[in-house]
C-alpha cells in the first residue's frame, strides 16, 4: 500500500512496552535489550513473533487453504449477499473448531455438505469485530456459510453515480488492508493465513467486475463473472470492484481498467509499466503472477495504491500529465516481489513488506528515469520521513513495531516504508550493489509464497549476507536499525544537485534579491516545485504569497501534489485567495495522504476548524470509511 504520512495521533490509551527482543542473536555479540518505556505496567507480557494480535482465527489448529466466493452485488441496498465455501486442513489432529474473523457480518447459517453445523458469533470488539466459531464435524474439510455484508462494512465503499467520473452508473471497491477482509468475507483474516481463491460475482448486467484474480480483458458483459487465483495470497489481498469499466491494453503483459473518460490519460500516464516489470524482474527474479494490470479508481479512493495481486488498484490523483508522480506505480508493482510473493507474517512485521517495497521503488524508478531523478524522490522521501520522526512516540519509530491493542490503520507512518528502505539502501551500500540484489533475489526465492516474521528475517539474513559479508556489517547496527527508534547515526544521506539550484534560488527570493517572477523556473519538475514549496519557511506574510501566487499561478495548479504543498502553505498563513480551491479540493478529494494533512493544519484554529467542518460535512459521503475515521476528530 501506499499510505505515506498517514500517521495517527495514538487515540487509544496504550501500554508503552516494545519489548522487541529478537529472539535470535548472532555468538559474539552483544545482545540488544530496546525495551523503550515501560509504563506502569510490570505484568506487560514480551511480544511473541508471529503470534497476530489482529486476529482470533485459530490457523494453528485447523487453516483454512481455499475460498470459494459466490457473491451479488446489490447497489440498491449496499450489501453483498452469497455465500463463501472455506476448504481447511486439520494442523492438529482431531481439532474441531474452526474460528474465523468477521465484521458487520450477517450470518444465515453454516453448513457442511449441506447439513447446518453449531457456530457461534462472538461478541464485537471494536478493533477486531466478532470471532465466528464453527463446530466441524471430524470428516468434513470444507464449511459453507451464506450470509451479508453491512452497508457500513469497513472495507467496501459504495459510490453514487455522482461521485464517479462518469456520472452514469454506481461503483463499488474494496479495501482490505490491513484488516478489512473480514468486513466482507468470514475467513481467517490473518496475513499468515495463505489461501487460493475462486469466485463467482453477479453484477448488474452493465457494469463490469474486476478481482485481484485472473481477470479477462475480453469477458462478455452479462452481469456474471468467474476468477480464479491459483497462487495462495493472504487474505489482504482479496479485492473486488464493480463499475463501468473499460481495458486498455499498455504491453504484452500490462494493462488498466478505468472509467471510460479516465482511460486514455491513464493509459498514457502508466505507459511505462510493461518496462518497470521487464527491469524489476531481470535484477530482482521473475514476475510471479502473470498479468500486471492497474485499475484506476474514482477519486475517493484512500490510499495512493494498492498492491491486489494481477491487479493494482490506484488513485486518479496521480494522473498528472507528465508522468510526474509515477513512483506509485513502481511501488505496487515492486510489491509483486515484496509483499505479495514474501508477506508479513504479522502487521508487527509491515515493514518486511513496505521498507523493501519502497527500497525497490528507488531502484525502479532509477533505472526508468536515470539517477537524477531518483536523487530528488530521495531526498523528498527523507525529508517525509524526519517530520514523521518529530511527530512520532520513540516506540513508534521501531521498525518491528508492538501493535497490540491498536488498530493497525492508525499506526501507519513513513517508519516500515521510508526508515525499512533506508536500511536496505545501507546494507546495499556496505555489501555493495552486485551483492545486495544477488540477496534479494535468493530472498524473494527463498521464502517465495510464504508469510514470514521480522525474526525469520533476521536469521536469514545473519545465515547470508551477514556470514558472507560480516567483515563489513555490524550485527549491533542491524539490530538497532530493527528494533530501535530513530534513524542510526551515520545513516545513508540524500542528496539532489537539482534541488541545490531550488535552495539557491528560494534562499535570494526571501532575501528579497530576486522578485519571485525573475527565478528561472522554466525547466523545474514536480519535484522541484515540491521541495521549493516544502521547505519555505512556516510563516510568510501576505505579500510574499500573492507575490508567489501571482508568479506561479500556484492556486491553479493541476499537480495535485504541488497543489497540497501550496494549500498547506495557505492554512498556515491564512492566505484566504486559496480557500476557494482549498475547499474544492477537499470536497473532490478522497485520498487521505493529501487531505488529512489540511485538515490537521485548519484544526488548529477557530476559524481553519469551522472552513474545514463545512468541507468536510459536504465530503464526508464521498469519502471512504476509513478517510472519515482519520479526519472526523480535526473537524469536531
Ligand atoms: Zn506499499
Amino acid at each position: 500500500m501506499e499510505i505515506r504520512s498517514l500517521f495517527m495521533p495514538l487515540l487509544l490509551s496504550v501500554t508503552l512496552v516494545a519489548c522487541n527482543k529478537p529472539p535470535q542473536m548472532p555468538q559474539n555479540t552483544e545482545q540488544t535489550d530496546v525495551s523503550v518505556a515501560v509504563a506502569g505496567d510490570p505484568a506487560a507480557a514480551l511480544i511473541e513473533p508471529g503470534t497476530d494480535y489482529h486476529s482470533f482465527a485459530n490457523p494453528d489448529e485447523i487453516k483454512v487453504t481455499h475460498l470459494a466466493l459466490d457473491l451479488e452485488v446489490d447497489f440498491a441496498r449496499q450489501i453483498l449477499k452469497g455465500q463463501a465455501s472455506l476448504q481447511f486442513v486439520r494442523m492438529e489432529e482431531g481439532a474441531s473448531e474452526l474460528v474465523l474473523d468477521t465484521r458487520d457480518l450477517a450470518i444465515d447459517s453454516v453448513t457442511v455438505e449441506g447439513k447446518a453445523v453449531p457456530y457461534e458469533l462472538g461478541e464485537k470488539d471494536p478493533v477486531l469485530g466478532s470471532a465466528l466459531t464453527i463446530q466441524v464435524p471430524a470428516e468434513a474439510d470444507v464449511v459453507t456459510i451464506d450470509y451479508q455484508t453491512s452497508p457500513d462494512a469497513s472495507g467496501v465503499q459504495w459510490l453514487t453515480p455522482a461521485q464517479t467520473a462518469g456520472k452514469q452508473h454506481p461503483f463499488l471497491f474494496t479495501q482490505a488492508q490491513a484488516i478489512h477482509a473480514r468486513s466482507f468475507i468470514p475467513l481467517q483474516d490473518s496475513p499468515q493465513v495463505r489461501m487460493t481463491y475462486q469466485a463467482t460475482i453477479r453484477t448488474p448486467q452493465e457494469l463490469l467486475a474486476v478481482m485481484s484474480a485472473s481477470n479477462d480483458p475480453d469477458t462478455e458483459r452479462d452481469g456474471e463473472y468467474h476468477f480464479n487465483m491459483p497462487q495462495p495470497i493472504p487474505s489482504y489481498l482479496i479485492a473486488l470492484a464493480v463499475g463501468n469499466l473499460e481495458f486498455k491494453s499498455m504491453g504484452e503483459r500490462t494493462g488498466v481498467y478505468a472509467e471510460p473518460s479516465v482511460l486514455e490519460a491513464a493509459a498514457q500516464e502508466f505507459e511505462d509499466t510493461e518496462a518497470m516489470l521487464m527491469v524489476t524482474e531481470k535484477k530482482f527474479g521473475h514476475y510471479r503472477w502473470d498479468r500486471y494490470d492497474l485499475l484506476i479508481l474514482p477519486p475517493s479512493f484512500p490510499f495512493g495504491g494498492m498492491e491486489n495481486p494481477r491487479l493494482s488498484f490506484i488513485t486518479p490523483t496521480v494522473i498528472a500529465g507528465d508522468k510526474s508522480l509515477v513512483s506509485l506505480i513502481a511501488h505496487e508493482l515492486a510489491h509483486s516481489w515484496s509483499g505479495n510473493t514474501v508477506t508479513n507474517a504479522t502487521w508487527r512485521d509491515l515493514w518486511l513488506n513496505e521498507g523493501f517495497t519502497t527500497y525497490l521503488t528507488y531502484r525502479i524508478m532509477e533505472m526508468i528515469y536515470g539517477e537524477k531523478r531518483e536523487q530528488m524522490e530521495f531526498v523528498l522521501g527523507m525529508q517525509s520521513l524526519e517530520s514523521d520522526i518529530e511527530a512520532l512516540p520513540e516506540q513508534d519509530e521501531v521498525l518491528a513495531i508492538d501493535l497490540r491493542g491498536r488498530d493497525p490503520d492508525e499506526v501507519f507512518s513513513d517508519i516500515p516504508y521510508e526508515k525499512g528502505a533506508l536500511f536496505a539502501r545501507e546494507l546495499e551500500q556496505k555489501v555493495g550493489r552486485e551483492a545486495f540484489d544477488r540477496f534479494l533475489m535468493q530472498y524473494f526465492e527463498h521464502f517465495a509464497f510464504q508469510s514470514i516474521t521480522t525474526d525469520t528475517f533476521v536469521q536469514y539474513l545473519q545465515d547470508t549476507l551477514y556470514k558472507e559479508h560480516g567483515d563489513k556489517l555490524s550485527w549491533d547496527r542491524i539490530n538497532q536499525w530493527i528494533y530501535e527508534p530513530g534513524i542510526p547515526a551515520g545513516a545513508p544521506v540524500a542528496q539532489s544537485d537539482a534541488f541545490a539550484r531550488v535552495d539557491n534560488a528560494r534562499a535570494m527570493w526571501l532575501a528579497g534579491e530576486i522578485p519571485a517572477a525573475d527565478i528561472d523556473t522554466q525547466d523545474w519538475n514536480t519535484h522541484q516545485w515540491l521541495y521549493f514549496l516544502n521547505n519555505m519557511p512556516d510563516e510568510l506574510n501576505k505579500e510574499q504569497l500573492t507575490e508567489l501566487d501571482n508568479a506561479f499561478s500556484l492556486t491553479q495548479v493541476g499537480n495535485n501534489e504541488i497543489a497540497h504543498s501550496w494549500l498547506l502553505m495557505a492554512i498556515n498563513n491564512w492566505y484566504t485567495p486559496a480557500f476557494d480551491r482549498l475547499h474544492n479540493y477537499l470536497v473532490s478529494i478522497g485520498r487521505n495522504k493529501l487531505v488529512k494533512p489540511l485538515y490537521k493544519a485548519l484544526s488548529e484554529t477557530p476559524e481553519g476548524k469551522a472552513f474545514a467542518k463545512k468541507a468536510f460535512e459536504e465530503a464526508k459521503s464521498g469519502y471512504h470509511p476509513l478517510t472519515v475515521k482519520a479526519n472526523e476528530d480535526f473537524v469536531n
